[in-house]
């Protein structure tokens, strides 16, 4: 019904000498795979990625996207730029972007109006921070960065957006959710969903994925889950090996 979904997050990695020997080596490990396969790559490596996985079942991702159609943002990139390179997803609102660069709630909605204006998906990440889970308002975060995210978006575009919960202490620090925390944690995510939009709508139609220092060891047990439906991986994604078998978590 939710067909799995497993996203690369490269970050500030790979030049693209490293995008081709990743590539290369992804390609052949991946290629039976059942879920759905994506790598979200730099804005420099998106040519050569886009070129490399043409014709194979990896699809093709950006990790941020500007809200206007064009102009003076110095540095920024635009929807018509990403799907002009065949970009199909991009991720928005990563926990990364929050803290560093200022993304907000409301510059969340911005970019994913404008992402699906123009036919990408955008990967919406929500989660939590440390101080927030000890401070026992998971919930009112989750809520508030959902509500935020889908303001004024139409039911219609649900099957184009997949939601990404991941919990800001388990990024990059090998911390990773208990698959039932996790479990439990999105289940909160689809239940805003249900309350937005509707409850089959939320059962249906909306993919969410498990990020956090998801690897080869742990994927299984996550993806066993049954409201995880994919995940967004960092770290792991670096390593072709390591990537195809997160990919292949069932295997
Ligand atoms: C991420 O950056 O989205 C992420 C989940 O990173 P890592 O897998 O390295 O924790």
């Amino acid at each position: 019904m939710r067909r799995p979904i497993i996203a690369g997050n490269w970050k500030m990695n790979n030049t693209i000498a490293a995008t081709k020997a990743l590539l290369t080596d992804l390609i052949p490990l991946v290629k039976d795979a059942e879920a759905e396969v994506v790598v979200c790559v730099p804005y420099t490596d998106i040519a050569t990625a886009g070129e490399m996985i043409k014709g194979t079942n990896i699809k093709l991702g950006a990790e941020n996207v500007h809200w206007a159609e064009k102009g003076a943002f110095t540095g920024e990139i635009s929807a018509d730029m990403l799907k002009e390179l065949d970009v199909e997803y991009v991720i928005i609102g990563h926990s990364e972007r929050r803290q560093y660069f200022g993304e907000t709630d409301e510059t969340v909605n911005m970019r994913v109006k404008a992402a699906l204006a123009k036919g990408l998906k955008p990967i919406i990440c929500v989660g939590e921070t440390l101080e927030e889970r000890e401070g026992g308002i998971v919930e009112k975060v989750l809520v508030r960065q959902v509500e935020g995210a889908f303001k004024d978006i139409d039911k219609s575009e649900l099957e184009n957006i997949v939601i990404a919960y991941e919990p800001v202490w388990a990024i990059g620090t090998g911390k990773t959710a208990t698959a039932q925390d996790a479990n439990d944690t999105i289940a909160i995510i689809r239940n805003t969903m249900a309350k937005l939009y509707c409850e089959k709508c939320a059962e249906e139609k909306v993919r969410i994925q498990y990020g956090g220092s998801m690897n080869p060891k742990n994927a299984s047990e996550l993806m066993a889950m049954e409201q995880i439906d994919g995940g967004l991986i960092g770290g792991a994604s670096l390593k072709a090996v390591d990537f195809s078998q997160v990919v292949k978590y069932n295997k």
